[in-house]
Formats: C-alpha cells, sequence, structure tokens
C-alpha cells in the first residue's frame, strides 16, 4: 500500500473539493508514491509528533490541522513551521491535512462532538450549496437503463435517503453528421431521426470526473450530447457544524458539566444561561463565532464551540447559552475518528492515535 492510498480512503470520507477556499488541505509534505510503513494520526503536526512517527516506524502523518497554512518562502529552522517540515523531509515522512474537508464532512468533527456528547436527530448546521450538480444526457431509447445503472454505481442519484433518482422523458433527437463522422446510429451526411430517452440526474461536485468517465464510457454515441448545471440547493450533507438534541432536557449547570465530563475540558467560558432547559445544541468544533448567528437561527438552545471574544458572548442576548470550551478541547477527539475510520479500510500497516497532546493553552 502506497501513500496515494491512504489518501484515497481519507477523501472518500472527507472529500478535498469541500474544504474551505482560505485552507491548505492535502498532502503537504512526502511521495504520494512511498510505501506506507505504519500511519499516525494528530491533532496537530509539532516536531515532537514527528518524533513520534519515527519511534512509531510510521512514515505517513494524517493531521487534522495544516503545519503549513500561510506557505513557506524560507527553509531554515527559524521557527517551528520549517522545523517540523525539515524533519519531515530528513526522515521521509510524509504529512497529510484533512482540516475543513473533515469539518464539512457528514461523519466529520462535527458529528464526533455529537457522539461525544450524546446527541440524537443529528443535521449539519450550516449546509453548503452549488455542490450539487445536475447532469441532462440523451440516449438512444434502448440504452438509456444500462447508462442510468452505470450513472448510479458511481455516485450519481442519491438524495437523502434514496438513490437511483433521476428523471426521463422520452421524445426525439435529430442530428446529421459531417464527412468526418462516424455515427453509431444512422450514416453520415443523412440527417437521423431517433427516439431518445432525456436522462437527468444529480451528483455531488467531487464526483464529476467519475461520472463524466462513465458517461462517455458508456454511451454509445461518437459525440454524447450532454449539459452540467450547477444547483443552488443547499447540501444536507456537506457543511460546518452540526445540531442535535438530547433525548431528555437538561438544567443550563447540569449541561455545562455533561459537557465539562464528554468533552474533558478543564473550563468552559459562557454567556448568561437562558431561563429554558437545553434540548437542542449546536455545535462547531474549533473557532466557531461566525456561526452564532446560524445557532440562534437554527433554534438551538446551546452553541458549543471555541475562539469566542469577548464581544461575541453579547450576541447571545439571552436567547442562546454560548459555551467556549477551548479549540483543542473540541476537536480532541478528531484524531480517534480518523484512527476508526482508516483501521476499518486498512489491514495490512498499524494506524496509530498519537499520544503527544498538542494543545498549546495550558489552563492555572
Ligand atoms: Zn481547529
Amino acid at each position: 500500500m502506497i501513500v496515494q492510498d491512504v489518501i484515497n480512503h481519507l477523501e472518500t470520507l472527507a472529500p478535498l473539493a469541500y474544504a474551505e477556499d482560505f485552507d491548505n488541505v492535502g498532502l503537504l509534505v512526502g511521495d504520494k508514491n512511498a510505501k506506507i510503513t505504519g500511519v499516525l494520526a494528530t491533532l496537530d503536526t509539532l516536531e515532537t509528533v514527528v518524533d513520534e512517527a519515527i519511534e512509531k516506524n510510521c512514515n505517513l502523518i494524517v493531521s487534522f490541522h495544516p503545519i503549513i497554512f500561510k506557505g513557506l518562502k524560507k527553509l531554515t529552522g527559524k521557527n517551528y513551521v520549517e522545523r517540523v517540515v525539515l524533519k519531515a523531509i530528513k526522515n521521509d515522512i510524509a504529512i497529510y491535512a484533512i482540516h475543513t474537508a473533515l469539518d464539512n464532512a457528514l461523519q466529520g468533527v462535527n458529528d464526533m462532538i455529537c457522539n461525544q456528547l450524546e446527541l440524537i436527530n443529528k443535521q449539519i448546521l450550516i449546509p453548503q450549496s452549488e455542490t450539487i450538480k445536475k447532469l441532462i444526457t440523451y440516449a438512444p431509447k434502448n440504452e438509456a437503463e444500462q447508462l442510468r445503472t452505470a450513472l448510479f454505481n458511481v455516485g450519481a442519484g442519491n438524495i437523502g435517503n434514496y438513490n437511483d433518482c433521476s428523471f426521463n422523458i422520452e421524445g426525439l433527437g435529430t442530428y446529421k453528421g459531417n464527412e468526418n463522422s462516424n455515427p453509431t446510429i444512422g450514416e453520415k451526411d443523412i440527417l437521423n431521426t431517433e427516439e431518445e430517452t432525456q436522462i437527468s440526474i444529480t451528483y455531488p461536485k467531487h464526483l464529476e470526473s467519475k461520472i463524466l468517465k462513465t458517461l462517455f464510457k458508456t454511451h454509445s454515441y461518437e459525440e454524447v450530447a450532454y449539459e452540467i448545471t450547477t444547483l443552488e440547493n443547499k447540501n444536507q450533507n456537506i457543511g460546518m457544524g452540526m445540531i442535535g438534541e438530547f433525548k431528555e432536557a437538561m438544567e443550563a449547570s447540569s449541561f455545562l458539566n455533561h459537557v465539562k465530563t464528554k468533552m474533558n475540558t478543564a473550563c468552559i467560558r459562557h454567556s448568561d444561561f437562558t431561563n429554558k432547559p437545553i434540548k437542542k445544541v449546536a455545535v462547531l468544533g474549533g473557532s466557531g463565532s461566525f456561526a452564532i448567528q446560524a445557532a440562534k437561527a437554527s433554534g438551538a438552545d446551546a452553541f458549543i464551540t471555541a475562539d469566542l471574544k469577548y464581544h461575541d458572548f453579547f450576541i447571545a442576548e439571552s436567547s442562546i447559552l454560548l459555551a467556549d470550551i477551548g479549540h483543542y478541547e473540541s476537536e480532541q477527539f478528531t484524531k480517534n475518528l480518523l484512527v476508526a475510520y482508516l483501521t476499518k479500510k486498512i489491514t495490512n500497516f498499524a494506524v496509530v492515535l498519537s499520544k503527544t497532546n498538542t494543545n498549546p493553552v495550558k489552563y492555572f
């Protein structure tokens, strides 16, 4: 197994196409064709984590946060970022960062937080739009079923809990090939009228190359007529944050105690208690002040996130309980998620959970 094989698994869980624009995800250091000896999963790639990888014979570090974020102009070991990259290169260790691709994934960072807190009826808090595409194509009537099936098999036609969704209209297609053409049905220079089926089918944007490859491979025409459009529909399977609910509502203080225990956090900064019990909870691992309004609009009784500033707490306006549990604390179980996922997919080498606590924030 090579590095690229592990990347393929990771990108099935969290396609990079859904990472935020500001982010720097994917393979940051190393050779995608290198043979894997072991994988180490971590939240941050620090020098101590590279040391741990060397010690545990792992030549691929799968990191949540990207160690290279703004770009590197020099590589002299002057700061911790440069030293990590140098150490990784010297020791033939590859570094892959998954970050906001996993934040936006359905079974990603926020799903993990919801599970940890025992929230049910989970949904994405801020679903992404413009990630669903629509393909319209025209196939000879007797080939339509085969084409639909081929497209379904590579991931087209999934809407919520329904698979194999498509819409089909029968009609007449016309075409006349020029002298350089070689029509599958009909003859060049003669107008042909053919009974065809117009097939409309949607797919997530990261599957586009697969879908088109399948279309061209399966369709029998020399020239395949097709149209692609991007839909504005919200994608309920991709996006930042999550909202879920407790089976039973709890008082604010019990809620914060529950969060403290389950999220293994030493202290929680929070806004005023509201006068309602906590049942519906929005969560967003990492810096989540941008989602306060979305959490309020979703009807959540509380919003658990990190990196809230003084003025952010005012936005609660006694209608939601804002809880800042710490950036590291909110994302700490992400490495467990990566290990659990890769262990299911990979059996011929070890996927190791990093034991290094990379939290730069200490509490006194
Ligand atoms: Zn983070």
